[in-house]
């Protein structure tokens, strides 16, 4: 059934969900999680696959395009091909992809590629293995790497992206080697800007190292052509000038992309969030357990999405951290 397109109240049509799939997470990395975790939702507070299955129809039929399944860690999610399998195939949906750490792709890329997933995005924040365990935790360097490389021989799985975010003190040594990656695998890298969504709230606007910096780091030895962005894609990606692949830039703090910004979350436990940095949530699953119909629901979706916030204030003064840090939300 169609439903009439999703608007904010700034004219943004919005048309990508992200879904967190569970809250939790085999790796602690320092710039999202504490070393201990954090509470973990009840079971019985996750959102059912059905549940799921049925609030990403909806938004479907109200012009979502585009969905990624993200966490915590989704593949920890029991099941998560099965429920992979069910969301890839609603209707109207163009592109359905997953971010994951790598930990466990040896294990699940065959199912996932299988059940239709059709992108993967892979953290890796070091390519060396004791700063990679610096940073996550986790000495997983060799694990991460050896599922990258099992992805990649499923070729309905590419083009695979590699994520790093950029904290300065740790990134500016990963440059070099992430852009020789870049070259010798079939791999997109791209650096996302450390962003504020920290569980140990720990974030100074001077860790951030910009997309620019590090540009500047990899031109000056590997000179890269003008950047390409997308509408709607939050990367500006450029090619190697010789023609040897790609390095991509995720700038949310230096040079904020919400003007069109086409997004929405739904957190693992049903509420919906139209920033990263919402203050406020909507929540779906209490109307959807207390018998909402279809038409209820298109309604809280629609009201929400009205309220839309119009940008990011992470650079301004009296900046709000919400309460939600980032495996909590869903990256
Ligand atoms: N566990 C999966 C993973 O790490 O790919 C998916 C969830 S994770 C929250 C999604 C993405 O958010 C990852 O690429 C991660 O590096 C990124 N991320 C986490 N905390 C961040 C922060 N404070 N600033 C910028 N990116 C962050
Ligand atoms: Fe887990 Fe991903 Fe957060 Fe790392 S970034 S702690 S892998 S959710």
């Amino acid at each position: 059934m169609a439903r009439d397109p999703l608007h904010d109240g700034h004219g943004r049509r919005i048309s990508d969900l992200r879904v967190s799939v569970t809250d939790r997470c085999n790796f602690r990395c320092q710039y999202c999680m504490p070393a201990e975790g954090l509470p973990w939702l009840e079971r019985a507070e996750v959102l059912s696959f059905e549940e799921t299955e049925r609030l990403v129809r909806v938004m479907a039929e109200m012009g979502v395009e585009t969905l990624r399944l993200t966490g915590g860690e989704p593949l920890v999610r029991r099941d998560f091909p099965t429920l992979a399998g069910l969301l890839t195939r609603i209707p109207g949906l163009d592109e359905v992809s997953i971010t994951t750490n790598g930990f466990l792709l040896e294990r699940d890329a065959a199912a996932l590629v299988a059940a239709g997933i059709d992108r993967f995005n892979v953290s890796v924040d070091s390519l060396q293995r004791d700063r990679f365990y610096e940073q996550t935790r986790r000495d997983a360097l060799p694990r991460v790497l050896a599922g990258l490389e099992h992805l990649a021989s499923f070729p309905e799985a590419h083009p695979i992206k590699v994520n790093a975010v950029a904290i300065r003190g740790f990134t500016e040594q990963e440059a070099l080697p992430f852009a020789r990656f870049a070259r010798e695998h079939p791999y997109e890298v791209r650096f996302i800007e450390y962003m504020p969504l920290d569980g140990d709230r720990s974030w100074k606007p001077d860790q951030v190292l910009s997309g620019a910096e590090i540009h500047a780091a990899i031109h000056a030895v590997y000179p890269l052509e003008d950047a390409v962005r997308d509408p709607h894609a939050t990367a500006r990606v450029h090619r190697f000038a010789d023609g040897k692949g790609k390095i991509g830039f995720i700038n949310p703090v230096s040079e904020p992309f919400c003007d069109d910004c086409n997004r929405l979350r739904l957190t693992a436990d049903g509420r919906l969030r139209t920033c990263l940095f919402s203050l406020n949530e909507t929540d779906l699953r209490g109307p959807l357990r207390a018998g909402a119909t279809d038409d209820d629901l298109e309604a809280l979706i629609r009201g929400a999405v009205w309220a839309k916030e119009l940008k990011h204030r992470v650079n301004d003064p009296g900046f709000v951290q919400p309460a939600r840090t980032m495996s909590a939300i869903g990256g």
